[in-house]
């Protein structure tokens, strides 16, 4: 597969500096001051928003006594890859516990009509060659790859060993007989040699903290916590024929929004779209996987794609080589890899590469902006619909029906940007701009808390370390680990995500990296008869200072960005800030985990049996 550059014809071009004194103008419109952080914990009369699972029915069991080699806290595609190593590497010893229902982590909660994955699915859905499977479609349906993290955890043989609607409510290390002690909400209680964070990163739902928002007695869902009940339709089938007669308000207009509203606009009598910030929205081709290409394809194929894809998106394609993922991720790099090509690839320094690559950022967003009018009929609606950021600044999104929705005579688009957010919510509706809307309604597409303190992300009470040191308190101000996955003080347990490591545009690649380098430590400690593995204080120590001496940093982009969590809601170098990888690079990263297992001395780690 390969694609044509993008970048808008010459009689097109843009005057630069007045578009970045609107991108300016209009960060400056949805700063806050709070960082954004004002969010409703989803407990009390929002419990579901969070701890039911309208998906699947609770089935009673009788709580679990046992000790075993590996919990696994997560069913999502972290604790899916992390199982699936520990099994290559011959431990079964293991449980993945779940408060969801079942496998698939985002993919088993977010149901909402419309859900696709964002991204390349070739790269995406992870060991795909080791598992004889193959995507339908470019971008797949939420259903297929929910049904792909079943299929893994059946393939592996690890799918029935889970505990799933169990919550785990305290972590407990016990020094004398070196195990985790692990208690869940379900009565467990389990001893851990090992334990695996694979929390995930868009766990908890975030429910805006709107003035009144308790007061509102019409019917109240997050985009993750869909309710076909009320809506009508389902999972398979999103006919959402109960909505005939309702009003529906739908809060946010980022990725999840902008699949489900085309359906919503289908069936609502009336839908308002309560917009702060406008995302940018590509056209969406997405053709069924071609047979002839997929005979094509060598051995290898999928980790060359992924490397040719994080090229394309975090770093830059080498002279000659092609995009072989073509979309709205690689554009910039694809249009910038065609001038320097026609150019014969000049010496520029990393300032005039950064400048050339700006440059044709504002060709690409503009060229965004440009196709919101091509679509959308009234033209202060497209103008309000339309992105000012660079890209980026915001996750970039595509889809095909979502701007062509807002001719619909019954879809209106309402900009909160000026009041930060929703005025007010009360008894009927809720107030924007001044006016009260009734509705029946309010659906939140407001995201997740991704980047606010650790225990509201993961809701565990209790995770206590060594001398009863609590995670919560030892990070306080940002992670402290040895490559980004052991913390000293907390033996045996294992992090995975966006901590201190490198850093891959394919999320599933980087957790499945993050897995395979825990099953690797884990494995060999039952292989050396250990039962006690952790960084020593000074190997620590040194990782930090290494990390924050390379560290890349990108405060100056953040500073001119549109405030969203992939630029930590505005706050420059918040402590649990998403993106702070390792500035080397990914495969500097790979290669230095790489190098520390080869030599098999476990350096830097305090042994012991
Ligand atoms: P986002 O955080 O991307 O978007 C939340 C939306 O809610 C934004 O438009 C935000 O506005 C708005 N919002 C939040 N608070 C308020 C408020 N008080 N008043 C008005 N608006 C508000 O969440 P999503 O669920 O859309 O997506 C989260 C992530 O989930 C994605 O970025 C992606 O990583 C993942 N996802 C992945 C998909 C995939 O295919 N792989 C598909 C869908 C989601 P503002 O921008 O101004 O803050």
């Amino acid at each position: 597969m390969t694609c044509k550059p993008s970048t808008l014809p010459p009689e097109m071009e843009i005057d630069i500096p007045v578009i970045a004194a609107k991108y300016a103008e209009e960060r400056g419109r949805r700063l806050q001051s709070d960082g954004g952080h004002k969010f409703v914990r989803p407990i009390g009369v929002f419990e579901g928003q969070y701890a039911a699972d309208p998906h699947t029915p609770l089935i009673q069991r009788e709580p679990v006594t046992e000790t075993i080699d590996v919990i696994i806290l997560g069913a999502g595609f972290s604790g899916i890859l992390t199982a699936c190593h520990l099994t290559d590497a011959g431990v079964s010893n293991f449980r993945n516990v779940d408060l969801a229902g079942d496998f698939g982590g985002v993919w088993y909660w977010n149901r909402y009509p419309g859900i696709q994955c964002d991204n390349d699915s070739y790269c995406y859905l992870p060991l795909l060659e080791e598992s004889d499977f193959m995507p339908s479609k470019k971008f797949s349906d939420g259903g297929e790859i929910y049904s792909y993290c079943k299929y893994l955890a059946k393939k592996f043989g690890f799918h029935d060993r889970a505990l799933f609607h169990t919550l785990i409510t305290s972590l407990i290390w016990d020094e004398e007989e070196k195990y985790w002690l692990v208690a869940t909400n379900r009565g467990d209680s389990i001893r851990a040699r090992f334990v695996v964070m694979a929390t995930g990163v868009l766990n908890m739902p975030k429910l805006p903290n709107i003035p009144g928002i308790e007061e509102f007695e019409g019917k109240i869902f997050h985009t993750a916590r869909w309710d076909y009940s009320y809506t009508g339709g389902s999972y398979e089938n999103p006919v959402l024929d109960k909505l005939v007669d309702k009003k529906v308000a739908i809060v946010g207009t980022g990725a999840s929004a902008i699949q489900a509203i085309p359906n919503l606009g289908k069936y609502a009598k009336q839908l308002y779209v309560l917009q702060r910030t406008p995302s940018s929205v590509d056209e969406r081709p997405n053709p069924p996987t071609d047979s002839a290409w997929v005979e094509s394809l060598k051995p290898g194929w999928q980790r060359e794609r992924k490397a040719n894809f994080q090229r394309a998106a975090m770093e830059f394609f080498q002279p000659g080589e092609q995009d072989q993922v073509c979309d709205i991720w690689t554009e910039i790099s694809r249009d910038l890899a065609a001038e320097l090509q026609a150019e014969g690839w000049p010496e520029l320094s990393p300032q005039q590469f950064a400048a050339r690559r700006e440059v044709v950022d504002y060709r690409v967003m503009e060229r965004l902006r440009r196709r919101v009018e091509s679509v959308v009929d009234d033209p202060q609606t497209a103008e309000a619909l339309k992105p000012y950021y660079r890209f980026l600044c915001k996750r970039p999104l595509s889809n095909n029906e979502y701007y062509a929705t807002f001719n619909q005579p019954n879809v209106h688009l309402i900009d909160v940007a000026a009041t930060r957010g929703v005025q007010r919510m009360n008894v009927g509706g809720f107030i924007a701009q001044g006016v009260e809307k009734e509705v029946d309604c309010m659906i939140f597409a407001s995201g997740f808390e991704v980047t606010s303190d650790l225990e509201r992300r993961w809701g565990i009470d209790v995770v206590q370390g060594r001398n009863g040191q609590s995670i919560y308190d030892y990070w306080r101000n940002g992670p402290l680990t040895l490559h980004g996955i052991m913390t000293h003080g907390f033996p045996n347990q294992f992090f995975l995500g966006y901590i201190q490591g490198g850093l891959n545009a394919t999320t599933t690649e980087q957790f499945g990296r993050q897995g395979y380098h825990v099953a690797y430590v884990i494995s060999e400690a039952l292989k050396r008869g250990l039962n006690f593995v952790q960084p020593t204080r000074e190997a620590q120590e040194a990782y930090v200072r290494h990390f924050q001496e390379v560290e890349v940093d990108t405060s100056q982009f953040q500073r001119e960005c549109t405030p969203s969590y992939f630029t930590n809601e505005g706050q420059v170098k918040a402590p649990w800030a998403l993106f702070r990888g390792y500035g080397l690079g990914w495969d500097a990263f790979e290669k230095l985990l790489q190098d520390w297992r080869d030599a098999g001395t476990m350096e830097g780690l305090e042994l012991a049996r």
